[in-house]
């Protein structure tokens, strides 16, 4: 997933971002001081887009940007600024910043930002695509959709999760441990007749005949398998 940091005192301000992040796709990273910050970058070097806050309770978001960039010039970064700033001081000192956006901003003109960020710095990068393409199925791992021939397939969080699990992984046998633990987690300890109850109900929504399933198929005493 791509992740953003979110670098923000203000934990309303944060939280509000974090929640759109989300929901635009993105995975969050938070950090409420600028070394906190810097500490989190060291820990997660593949995040692709940063958001700077300027008013911090340490290091400044200038500061905290100049830091980045004396190490790395691929990540996109984003500073968050107040109207009541100058904006001619902060364009002066925003040297190493790629964009701007002013409070009060709306999270769509924020992730509209970011998206536009991960594109350009995207390239270069070989990040990953936001889709994935199995036969007839198109899934955007953005907005958590599939499509089947161009028509939208309603699916649960748990049924998504199943169907991105296998078109990851065509032709490979998964066995129900397999999916139950990558899909519900390491630490669920429910029965493994849920991911059979799942995987039926997900074959009514994408098989064209369900008594012959041609994409999730058996492998008999085992698990299930993406194809023939
Ligand atoms: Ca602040």
């Amino acid at each position: 997933m791509k992740k953003v940091l979110i670098l923000e005192d203000e934990e309303n301000i944060r939280s509000f971002v974090v929640i759109n992040l989300k929901r635009a796709g993105y995975e969050a990273i938070e950090a409420g001081t600028g070394m906190e910050a810097l500490e989190k970058l060291r820990e997660h070097p593949d995040v692709g887009v940063a958001i700077l806050d300027i008013m911090l309770p340490d290091i400044d978001g200038f500061e905290v940007c100049r830091r980045i960039r004396a190490t790395t010039k691929q990540i996109g970064i984003i500073m968050l600024t107040a109207r009541t700033q100058e904006m001619d001081k902060i364009t002066g000192l925003m040297t190493g910043a790629d964009d701007y956006v002013t409070k009060p901003f709306s999270p769509a003109e924020l992730t509209a930002r970011i998206d536009a960020l991960y594109r350009r710095i995207g390239g270069e990068s070989g990040m990953t695509s936001d889709f994935l393409t199995q036969g007839p199925f198109v899934m955007n791992l953005r907005n958590h959709t599939l499509e089947k021939f161009g028509s939208f397939i309603k699916l649960t969080q748990v049924e998504y999760a199943i169907m991105k699990l296998f078109m990851q992984n065509p032709g490979r046998a998964l066995s129900r441990e397999d999916i139950l633990s990558s899909v519900w987690g390491k630490d669920y300890d429910g029965e493994l007749k849920i991911v059979d109850v799942n995987i039926r109900r997900l074959r009514i929504k994408i098989e064209d005949d369900t008594a012959n399933p041609s994409f999730i198929t058996t492998v008999w005493g085992f698990g299930y398998k993406w194809g023939a």
